[in-house]
């Protein structure tokens, strides 16, 4: 029979609705005529027939990745906030590690007299202050509550002076430039008769 009959029938042929007659003609044909064979296996394969849907069930996986990716991103930033809210509560409330972060040497400084001499500044039972972290600002602070500006110096272990005396008014600072970490500063004061509040930070 002619190939392009055949090749007619073909829709026919696959949705089953030819007599039994023309199945076994189309059949027969195909057994010995590739190119017709060939004609109704590619006619038979369903990627000639995608339907919207199956093209959408073909994406569904993908669309359930992204979701999945989408709630691990927003998972990974609401643990990051979570953990940057308690790292904060921790080194507020836990000491150590809020000194370490935040280092601050306070002292009081208490003269009795007018002499106006200058006084070694001892820092809780140490005779000296040292920058031991990083975290350091490495700057004097006289206290705000303090009733006048203070006269300091700092000296090495050697009784050098290091940074030559220099005022600061109450509530102000002064950064301390050149000194070193790990190294023992020693911290002179000369004021009239008072107390007052040091910070080293
Ligand atoms: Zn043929």
């Amino acid at each position: 029979m002619n190939c392009n009959i055949i090749k007619d029938l073909c829709p026919s042929y696959i949705d089953g609705i030819c007599s039994e007659d023309t199945s076994r003609v189309v059949e027969e044909h195909i057994h010995h005529c590739e190119e017709c064979r060939l004609y109704l296996e590619v006619m038979e394969q369903p990627t000639n027939t995608i339907l919207p849907e199956e093209v959408m069930a073909a994406k569904a996986p993908f669309k359930r990745i992204n979701k999945k990716r989408r709630i691990q991103v927003f998972i990974s930033i609401l643990l990051t906030f979570m953990l940057t809210i308690i790292g904060y509560q921790v080194v507020q409330d836990v000491g150590v590690v809020h000194d370490y972060f935040f280092p601050k040497n306070m002292t009081i400084v208490n003269v009795t007299d007018d002499k106006e001499e200058w006084n070694a500044v001892n820092f809780g039972n140490e005779e000296y202050f040292k920058f031991d972290s990083i975290f350091w600002n490495k700057e004097i602070v006289n206290d705000a509550n303090n009733d006048s500006e203070v006269l300091l110096r700092i000296k090495d272990a050697n009784g050098h002076v290091i940074v030559d005396e220099f005022h600061i008014s109450p509530g102000k600072s002064k950064k301390l430039e050149g000194l070193k970490k790990n190294v023992n500063y020693y911290l002179e004061i000369k004021v009239k008769k008072g107390q007052f509040f040091i910070n080293v930070v």
